[in-house]
């Protein structure tokens, strides 16, 4: 099959339909990472996502719609929503809801809910108004493959496998979307995204923050595996073991190899002689180019060694979230210090 990549053109949204009704997959540009798409009622069309993901059948898929839909058709939706969807919607906010089970049972991996989110990337948008159905769409990677940011990311995994990406050129976004459990009387956040605990609790008075207990099956079994993982060799530091990281760097050269640090901007100026992936300064600078970093880093480095940005909360949480689950911490620096 020949993967095309096409700008959104009535051309290129005819043509996406005609895919989605045929009961094919799309990837299509979101404001937060590309998403790979399929009609969310048919069951052979959501398998399709996850045989070509390689995907944990366990681990439920978000449905997407446009800012029109009418997803009262689809869930239950608690009273306190209302406000949250007017705030934040389109945007990058998951809200996982009662289902009626209008999808396939697939789409919620057997759950009696669906996660639901509505993309402000037009690009999302158009393709959602054009297909006007609900479709099921999880980040276009390869499962534990770290989330595409281009339509040449998203081929990198799929070329060949899929028949069209509709290119939105990079996500300004960068992270996942923020998963908001919504079926009970205080929102939970299942995912740290963008949309933040602090920004949800100004509007609704309280959210809280899901940790499933020690050898619970977590509400949001997507957090349970890897993830993110970049295929070259890594190690993690904190900001404060920036010494000890130096020492990794210059081990690794001195066996030969290219080391490059992933690192914020400030101990890149405090050490310009290193070779680094520059996060920038601000926590909406770092999440846009996390996932382009990590995977130059595993074209470019024989070991990419990561260290934790200083800043915390907000938006920190997420960044500091992904980063922990691409770099899989403490296994690494004990195989690589
Ligand atoms: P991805 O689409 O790859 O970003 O993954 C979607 C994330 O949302 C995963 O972490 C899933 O576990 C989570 N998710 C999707 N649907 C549900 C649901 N119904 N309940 C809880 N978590 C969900
Ligand atoms: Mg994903």
């Amino acid at each position: 099959m020949k993967t095309q990549i096409l700008s959104v053109t009535p051309q290129s949204l005819a043509y996406a339909k005609e895919l989605i009704e045929a009961g094919e997959v799309v990837a299509f540009h979101t404001e937060t990472v590309y998403g790979l798409g399929a009609d969310a009622r048919n069951d052979a069309a959501v398998q399709k996502i996850f045989a070509l993901k390689g995907r944990p059948a366990d681990n439920p898929l978000i449905a997407h719609v446009h800012a029109g839909f009418d997803i009262t058709a689809l869930v239950e939706t608690p009273a306190y929503t209302v406000r949250l969807r007017e705030k934040f919607l389109p945007g990058p906010l998951t809200m996982v809801y009662p289902s009626k089970g209008r999808v396939s049972r697939f789409v919620s991996s057997g759950l009696p809910t669906l996660s639901l989110r509505v993309p402000s990337s037009p690009v999302a948008q158009a393709f959602l108004r054009t297909v006007d159905i609900p479709i099921a769409a999880p980040s276009a990677n390869r499962s534990k493959h770290v989330s595409p940011v281009t339509a040449q990311h998203v081929a990198d995994d799929f070329d060949g496998d899929i028949p069209l990406i509709l290119d939105g050129g990079p996500c300004t976004g960068g992270i996942e979307s923020t998963v908001l459990d919504c079926t009970g009387d205080v929102p939970s956040i299942l995912r740290a995204g963008l949309v933040t605990r602090e920004m949800i609790a100004a509007e609704v008075g309280a959210c809280e923050v899901y940790v499933p207990h020690e050898g619970e099956k977590p509400k949001s079994p997507g957090m349970a595996y890897k993830h993110y993982a970049p295929s070259c060799r890594t190690a993690f530091f904190t900001a404060r073991e920036a010494e000890q990281a130096i020492r990794c760097y210059l081990t690794e050269q001195g066996r030969g190899g290219t080391p490059y640090f992933l690192c914020e901007h400030s101990f890149l100026t405090e050490h310009p002689e290193y070779r680094a992936l520059d996060l920038g300064e601000t926590p909406w600078e770092m999440a846009a180019r996390l996932y382009a970093h990590l995977r130059t880093g595993e074209r470019c480095a024989t070991l990419l060694i990561g260290i934790e940005p200083k800043q915390d909360g907000g938006v920190m949480d997420g960044i500091k979230n992904r980063l922990l689950r691409a770099f899989g911490r403490s296994e690494i620096r004990e195989k690589d210090v």
